[in-house]
């Protein structure tokens, strides 16, 4: 089970995975821990996070970013509408009124959803994973911005499934970073004490969230937040690039919007001297070559005019702070620290300001780009059984208020209710109960639309089918749990109705009236309530206290109705059925058409693995051309003849030029077919090198053990002590050997000596080494074999040792089985427990 927490960017995406040593933030394929968030569609293949970053400019009609916002969003959306353009690629209405993005990918137009263009980018960062892991990764966790709608995250949910990722939560930024900062901490006030507030601010490329979090030991809750959806990184790079458009406009009668990619060349300039102007006050240089009809454009900039233009972006720091200070009820002092992330919270005006208001110094404690994914993939810890983290729980919060409204016969009209209301704690379940006769549908929206920063209020309609009148005519009891999970996505999830069983006839249904009774909380504690609702699910008695908590909070009318006399109460059967939901929800995209994408999705993969294979076996060529054409003149120059050296380097030649001729875009067999035939000819030049690089060591080795049996040969017929136990005639064998061997290397050597090196030589390393061996194996036995022991006179003796070794031998004998029997004592590897101190 993977534990992987994905940072869902802007601009830039990252990866944090948990391992046994605890999370780790990792790197891509170019060393680099940020991914991003670019897809560039070629002939050929899709090119996907840094390699598709460089090709913004050289293919910018098909190369795609910035798409992140458009999740959830009507191709009509005024949003969507602006931002089009300032596009490079084209945005077109798809057959469902969403969004979709237009580019030639395999020199073909096509159209892909948001969800599908996202799905791409979470292929790259799963991989990534993947690498980096050695495993395959389905668990995640993946984050949104915490003011995304419930059609942004049902968007970005599906763009998890198109990935091929199991996405356990959608978990808001400022809650992943307040989750990085929280978990980490030892000295959080007790339950029972009043809790530390803190703070999290983080100003992205895009958008500015602000939270508030109450913590206590083991838990978190966000208290409230709020957020100014445009004001990011890329809005004080649009101020510089307005400046500059008008600069050199003038200066140099250019019309850069009228070139897109002058204007992204722009675009990229401006964001490294914003970035320049964070560390720098002075006067900074901006100068770009070739930047437009062959014009050298250059200006500068500074600091303090930069603050200027950006006035009004600044002015929009505050508002989100007071905020979430209003909603939470809390002053400034009670704020224990205000901590930034978010790479524009790098710009020193921002940071200011926030400090200002606050009244002290913004905490940088928390890694400013990694913290979300680092809180991401803690997340995933937690929900993953396969490690075992501090008990941690989180509390989220609703953030804009919501209602269902439905038709209410009695009332002959549209009736409505708040169910949740503005930063209620998710995720949430509540059960209402309705009176009917019939079907009826539940329509879900968002009741405080001015406040939503997204056109359309509503969520989706939920039709209760099957509902039938109880038998005796009168309405059936209706049960519906509405609930916001915990990807903070609303749903009515389920409904059943309540049958009654009367056994006394004469007893009269008092209800004639059909309303919808406000229902009752179930509990607060987020963990608690999860609990509860999983087992309400499986535990009837579960069912029975909810009724009892609802009946008890209803008002006294209600009670009437729900609670007959109690002289009569046993006589009163009760049972649920439950009854089939229909949804329509808002932007949706079906389960065929998901299906479907995911389908392509693996084609896509399939396709670019193909291309891959394709460009590596082109690179071998390429690379092996490179690599002989450079050692036939230096370590191989020896090795081949003249001749075959020349016509060598001339096949080389052509193949170079081949390969930037008719040899650019082959099928993958060509390349191989190709670099097997220069092998051919390479090959026996490449042996004959190697051999000759492991001949001479081969020779000495022989030459050595000779030495060495002939030493033994010598000592034996001094009659040397140390061998006067070996048998006469098998010292004759290894005399015998040993001169066989001697004789045989000495005229292999002379052979070798007088044979030209760029022939194949005369014997092969592995021939004396096979020698050597042969040599080895007659004579050892013979010249190690051990020296019978002298027996002592008996009283002089010494009594081993009781338990000790008899030899010293026997103490590494000893000593290893111990080791041995360590070994297997040792306990069966237990699941990492992470280390997350
Ligand atoms: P979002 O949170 O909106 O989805 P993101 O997560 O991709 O976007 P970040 O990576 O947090 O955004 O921040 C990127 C922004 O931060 C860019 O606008 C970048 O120019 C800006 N930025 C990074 N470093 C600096 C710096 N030193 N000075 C000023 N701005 C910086
Ligand atoms: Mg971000």
């Amino acid at each position: 089970m993977s534990v992987v927490g994905i940072d869902l960017g802007f601009q830039s995406c990252y990866v944090a995975v948990a391992r046994a040593g605890g999370i780790e933030t990792i790197a891509n394929e170019y060393s680099d821990r940020s991914t991003p968030s670019c897809i560039s569609f070629g002939p050929k293949n899709r090119s996907i996070g840094a390699a598709a970053k460089s090709q913004v400019i050289s293919n910018a009609k098909n190369t795609v970013q910035s798409f992140k916002r458009f999740h959830g969003r009507a191709f009509s959306d005024p949003f969507v509408q602006a931002e089009k353009a300032s596009l490079a690629y084209e945005l077109v209405q798809l057959p469902t009124g969403s969004t979709g993005i237009k580019a030639m990918y395999m020199e073909e137009e096509r159209n892909f959803t948001i969800e599908q263009v996202t799905g791409m980018l979470l292929t790259k960062l799963k991989e990534t994973a993947e690498n980096a892991l050695k495993k395959p990764v389905v668990d995640c966790v993946v984050s949104v911005p915490c003011f995304y709608t419930d059609a942004e995250r049902r968007s970005v949910m599906d763009a998890t499934q198109i990935a091929g990722l199991n996405c356990l939560r959608l978990i808001n930024e400022t809650t992943a970073v307040a989750l990085a900062y929280g978990i980490y901490k030892q000295d959080l006030p007790a339950l029972e004490e009043k809790p530390r507030n803190v703070v999290f601010v983080d100003m992205g490329h895009s958008a500015y969230q602000v939270s508030v979090c109450a913590f206590n030991k083991g838990k978190l809750k966000v208290l409230a937040t709020a957020f100014d959806t445009t004001l990011g990184g890329r809005k004080f790079d649009e101020m510089l690039v307005e400046y500059f458009c008008e600069e050199f406009g003038k200066k140099y009668k250019l019309d850069i919007k009228s070139k897109i990619r002058a204007l992204l060349r722009l675009y990229q300039e401006c964001e490294k001297l914003k970035k320049l102007m964070s560390a720098n006050a002075s006067d900074l240089p901006m100068n770009i070559e070739c930047f437009m009809n062959d014009i050298d454009v250059s200006g500068t900039m500074n600091r303090g005019k930069f603050l200027e233009m950006c006035d009004g972006l600044l002015a929009r720091v505050e508002p989100p702070l007071r905020s979430v200070l209003e909603q939470a009820k809390l002053k400034k002092e009670d704020i224990y620290a205000v901590e930034i992330v978010g790479g524009a919270t790098r710009i020193p005006a921002v940071k200011e300001k926030i400090s200002k208001f606050f009244g002290k110094e913004v905490s940088t404690t928390l890694n400013a780009d990694e913290a979300v994914a680092r809180g991401c993939a803690l997340q995933c810890a937690i929900l993953s059984p396969a490690f075992k983290v501090r008990e941690f729980s989180i509390t989220d919060l609703i953030p804009y208020p919501i209602s269902l409204r439905w038709n209410s016969p009695a009332e002959e009209g549209l009736s409505d209710c708040e169910v949740f209301p503005k930063n209620h704690a998710a995720p949430f379940s509540k059960v209402l109960t309705f009176y009917r006769k019939e079907p009826f549908t539940l329509e879900a929206y968002y009741s405080s639309p001015k406040e939503l920063p997204y056109p359309d209020p509503a969520i989706a309609h939920f039709l209760v089918q099957k509902v039938t009148p109880q038998t005796d005519g009168s309405s059936s009891k209706v049960k519906v749990k509405v609930r916001v999970n915990i990807h903070g996505i609303f749903s009515v999830s389920s409904a059943s109705l309540v049958e009654v069983h009367k056994s006394d006839e004469n007893e009269e249904p008092m209800e004639t009236d059909q309303h919808a009774k406000e229902e009752e909380k179930m509990q607060v504690d987020q963990e608690e309530q999860q609990k509860t609702e999983e087992q309400q699910q499986v535990q009837p008695e579960n069912k029975a206290e909810l009724e009892e908590m609802e009946t008890s909070q209803g008002d006294s009318k209600d009670k009437k109705v729900d609670q007959p006399p109690q002289a009569k109460k046993a006589k009163v059967k009760t049972t649920t059925v439950d009854l089939p939901i229909e949804n329509q929800l808002v932007w949706q995209i079906g389960k065929d058409m998901l299906n479907l994408f995911i389908e392509n999705e693996g084609k896509m993969i399939m396709q670019d693995k193909l291309e891959k294979e394709r460009n590596d076996a082109k690179n071998a060529v390429e690379e092996y051309v490179y690599e002989m054409r450079d050692k036939l003149c230096s370590i191989y120059e020896k090795f081949v003849s003249e001749d075959d050296r020349n016509s060598f380097t001339l096949k080389l030649e052509d193949t170079e030029n081949w390969l930037y001729e008719d040899g650019e875009d082959q099928p993958k067999q060509i390349y191989i077919d190709k670099l097997t035939e220069l092998k051919t000819l390479g090959q026996p030049i490449q042996a004959r090198f190697q051999e000759s690089e492991e001949r001479p060591k081969a020779f000495e080795e022989l030459g050595k053990q000779i030495q060495q049996y002939m030493k033994t040969v010598h000592a034996f017929k001094a009659k040397d002590e140390q061998y006067d136990h070996l048998d006469e005639a098998d010292v004759a064998k290894v005399e015998k050997s040993a001169n066989e061997a001697m004789e045989w290397m000495n005229n292999k050597l002379n052979l070798q000596n007088k044979r030209s090196l760029t022939l194949d030589p005369v014997v092969k390393a592995k021939d004396i080494q096979a020698k050597t061996k042969e040599l080895t194996s007659i004579c050892n036995p013979i010249v190690t074999k051990p020296k019978p022991k002298v027996e002592l006179p008996k009283e002089e003796q010494k009594a081993p040792e009781p338990n000790g070794p008899a030899e010293g031998q026997g103490d590494a004998e000893s000593a290893a089985q111990a080791a041995g029997q360590g070994a297997a004592a040792t306990p069966d590897k237990k699941l990492p427990e992470m280390d997350i101190d």
